[in-house]
């Protein structure tokens, strides 16, 4: 016999949700998508499927999602000549506190957010070597 259908609010994720997060790059542009996947309760059901995403670094949750998955890559930024730090101030939306830590001590960057950075910085005349 199947249970009855009840109707349920699927307001948060369940124990048995799966968070993903990924970056990617489209056109030239630092993209990120989200989304929740379960076999169990609706929140994370292909139909309602709860799909995020946007441009440029991703929100704190989701990065910290990234990372857990993929690690990091250190950037070094020591010796990038100004319009190179520019660019890369300018796809991060980092702050000149941010950025001056990053030269300090290079940039943790995911491997997605590695390879976009690397290119606009060898476009803007600086050749970064990710260790
Ligand atoms: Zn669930």
């Amino acid at each position: 016999m199947p249970e009855p259908m009840t109707p349920t609010l699927y307001c948060e994720p369940c124990p048995r949700c799966v968070f993903h997060a990924w970056q990617l790059i489209e056109r030239g542009r630092l993209l990120w998508r989200s989304e929740w996947e379960c076999d169990t309760c609706g929140f994370g059901a292909a139909e309602t499927c709860h799909l995020d995403g946007g441009r440029g670094l991703p929100p704190a949750e989701v990065r910290a999602a990234v990372v857990a998955a993929e690690g990091t890559v250190l950037l070094p930024l020591r010796g990038a000549p100004a319009p190179a730090l520019k660019v890369f101030r300018d796809e991060l939306g980092l702050t000149m506190r941010e950025l001056l830590a990053a030269i300090r001590d290079g940039y943790r960057a995911t491997p997605v957010e590695a390879r976009h950075l690397t290119a606009l910085l060898q476009e803007s005349g600086f050749t970064v070597h990710p260790g």
